[in-house]
C-alpha cells in the first residue's frame, strides 16, 4: 500500500503534489547549483546563471502550450488573488463593464475586486445549482463592448471544469487557469490573458504565471502603481525586481518534467485515466458515494464528493487518512470529499485511492 522512500498519497488541493524526480534534481543540485558553487537561491537574480533558470523556464512553457508570439509570459507574484485586481486595474476602462460568469468560489471573489474599480456584472451563474455546473455557451449574456469577459476554467473548489470555451469575438477573453493549466491542450489565441498560481500544476507556490496577448496591452491604464501594471513586468522580462527565483527554477523544472512525459498530449490521456478510476467508483456505487458535479461539467483536476450522511463522511475521511491518502476533505467552506488529481499525481495513487474506496463501500454499505 504504501509508496517508496516515505512519499505518501498526496491529493492536496494546492499546493499540491510535485513530481519525486524534480523533488530529488532540486535536492541534488540544492547547495552547488551548476557549478556556481551556490544554492539557485542565493544566486543574484542579475546574474548569467539565474537568467538562463529564467529563460528556460518561459522558452518550455512556450513550448508546451503553443504560445503564439503575439504573446508575453509574466511571472509574478501575489498569487492568482492579486491577478483578481489587477486585471480590472488594468483593462476595466471608465465607460466600459467587465463580464464574469460565476462557477465558484475563485469566480466571486474574481468578480468582487472588479466591482472596486468599475463596473461589472455576470454573464452567467450556477450559483443557483450550487455550482454543480458549468452554463451553457448559449446562456451567456454579455456585450460586443465589453472591457473582458472573465471565466475560471476548472472550479477548484466545486470541481467542474470547462470543456468548451467561448467564443468572444472582440470581448478580450480572460481565465483564470489555477488548477488546470498545462493539464490539457488549449489553444491559447482564443485568449486574451490567462493567469495561474503555480502551486497546483506547476510548481511550488510564490509564483503566478500570466501569458498576455500584447494587443490588450496596448488598452491598459497608465494611471496605477508601477508594481500593478502588466507593462512594467513585460518591459523588464518579469525582472523589474527580485523575482520568486526559487519557484521559478522549479516551474521549470516540472515543464521539463511534463517534457519528458511527452507533452500535453500525454499528459491529458493520463488526467483522463487517473480521474475515470475514481469517477467509476462513484459512479458504479449505487449512490453510495454521490459525485457534486453535473456529469457534463466534470472536472478532471478536483474529484468532489459526498457520502450519505456527515457522519459516515467523517469514517471515509479518518480511514483514508490512516491509510495515507493525504487532503481528500473537501474545502472547508463546503465540506465533503474531494481528490485532486493534479498532472504530479500518480497513476498509481489514483488507482489505490479508487481501491480504497471500493473497499470502505463494501465494508459500510
Ligand atoms: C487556488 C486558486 C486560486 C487562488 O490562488 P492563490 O495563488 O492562492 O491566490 C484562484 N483561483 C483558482 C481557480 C484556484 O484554484
Amino acid at each position: 500500500m504504501k509508496l517508496d522512500v516515505q512519499r505518501t498519497y498526496n491529493f492536496n488541493a494546492g499546493p499540491s503534489a510535485l513530481p519525486l524526480s524534480v523533488l530529488e534534481k532540486a535536492q541534488a543540485e540544492l547547495v552547488n547549483f551548476r557549478g556556481t558553487g551556490m544554492s539557485v537561491m542565493e544566486l543574484s537574480h542579475r546574474s548569467a546563471a539565474y537568467e538562463e533558470v529564467h529563460n528556460v523556464a518561459k522558452s518550455r512553457l512556450k513550448e508546451l502550450l503553443s504560445i503564439p508570439y503575439n504573446y508575453e509570459i509574466l511571472f509574478l507574484q501575489g498569487g492568482a488573488s492579486l491577478q483578481f485586481s489587477m486585471i480590472p486595474m488594468n483593462f476595466l476602462q471608465s465607460g466600459k463593464k467587465a463580464s464574469y460568469v460565476m462557477t465558484g468560489s475563485w469566480s466571486e471573489k474574481a468578480f468582487k475586486e472588479a466591482k472596486l474599480f468599475g463596473e461589472a456584472y455576470q454573464a452567467a451563474s450556477s450559483k443557483e445549482d450550487k455550482y454543480r455546473t458549468i452554463p451553457k455557451l448559449s446562456d451567456l449574456i454579455f456585450d460586443q463592448s465589453d472591457a473582458y469577459l472573465h471565466i475560471t476554467s476548472n472550479n477548484t473548489i466545486y470541481g467542474t471544469q470547462w470543456k468548451v470555451f467561448p467564443n468572444t469575438e472582440n470581448v478580450p477573453l480572460i481565465a483564470d487557469m489555477s488548477s488546470d493549466i498545462l493539464s490539457r491542450p488549449i489553444d491559447v489565441s482564443k485568449f486574451a490573458l490567462i493567469y495561474a498560481g503555480a502551486q497546483k500544476n506547476l510548481g511550488p507556490s510564490g509564483v503566478t504565471v500570466v501569458i498576455i496577448r500584447k494587443e490588450l496591452l496596448e488598452q491598459a491604464n497608465t494611471n496605477i502603481p508601477t508594481m500593478l501594471k502588466y507593462s512594467t513586468h513585460v518591459n523588464n522580462n518579469s525582472l523589474y525586481n527580485t523575482p520568486p527565483t526559487f519557484g521559478i527554477y522549479m516551474l521549470g523544472e516540472v515543464l521539463g518534467w511534463v517534457q519528458e512525459q511527452g507533452g500535453i498530449q500525454e499528459i491529458a490521456k493520463r488526467n483522463e485515466e487517473k480521474a475515470k478510476l475514481i469517477y467509476d467508483v462513484i459512479d458504479q456505487s449505487n449512490g453510495f458515494y454521490i459525485g457534486h458535479a453535473g456529469t457534463d461539467s466534470r472536472s478532471l483536476m478536483n474529484i468532489t464528493f459526498n457520502l450519505q450522511s456527515e457522519e459516515l463522511e467523517k469514517k471515509f475521511l479518518s480511514e483514508a487518512k490512516k491509510e495515507g491518502f493525504v487532503g481528500v476533505n473537501g474545502h472547508r467552506s463546503i465540506g465533503g470529499c474531494r481528490a485532486s488529481t493534479y498532472n504530479a499525481v500518480p497513476y498509481e495513487a489514483c488507482k489505490a485511492f479508487s481501491e480504497f474506496m471500493v473497499q470502505f463501500q463494501k465494508n459500510n454499505g
